[in-house]
């Protein structure tokens, strides 16, 4: 169940970057998910409503953004990104687009970071804005890997 893993430390970084930041409310979090992730995003965005019940996030809007893979052709030096929507999500391959090697370095899209949250502020603890929404923050979730 990585999907369960790694939707619970995706809110735990929220619910902790939005409380650090005196919020009443998570509204939006945007993540990105790196095609090579190897995650099933659907998964992990339904299990982010269930578990964001009866927490600060409760109805958030969570939005999943798609990365795409980025690789370094080992051959050819074809650099840039490959099609990673029709990977097999447990035994990935990927080569180089231009000369079908599989001597590739993956330099982008094993990473799920959560890119932006928005949140509405406690009024009492800030007198100035009152409902304020902020933008805050950008973190890595590292994947715990089996
Ligand atoms: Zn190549």
């Amino acid at each position: 169940m990585h999907e369960m893993a790694m939707a619970d430390s995706i809110l735990k970084s929220v619910i902790e970057n939005a409380k650090n930041n005196d919020a009443i409310k998570v509204l939006d979090v945007v993540v990105e998910f790196g095609q090579l992730a190897l995650l099933n995003p659907e998964q992990v965005k339904f299990m982010l409503d269930v578990l964001s019940e009866d927490t600060i996030a409760e109805g958030a809007n969570f939005v999943i953004e798609s990365i795409p893979i980025e690789i370094k052709c080992g051959e050819c030096d074809y650099l840039g990104t490959v099609d990673g929507e029709n990977l097999d999500h447990y035994a990935p391959i990927i080569q180089c687009p231009k000369c079908d090697t599989r001597h590739i370095e993956v330099l982008n899209g094993k990473d799920v970071i959560v890119k932006k949250i928005t949140i509405d502020k406690d009024p009492v603890n800030d007198k100035n804005i009152e409902n304020d929404k902020i933008d805050c923050y950008k973190d890595k979730i590292k994947k715990d890997d089996d």
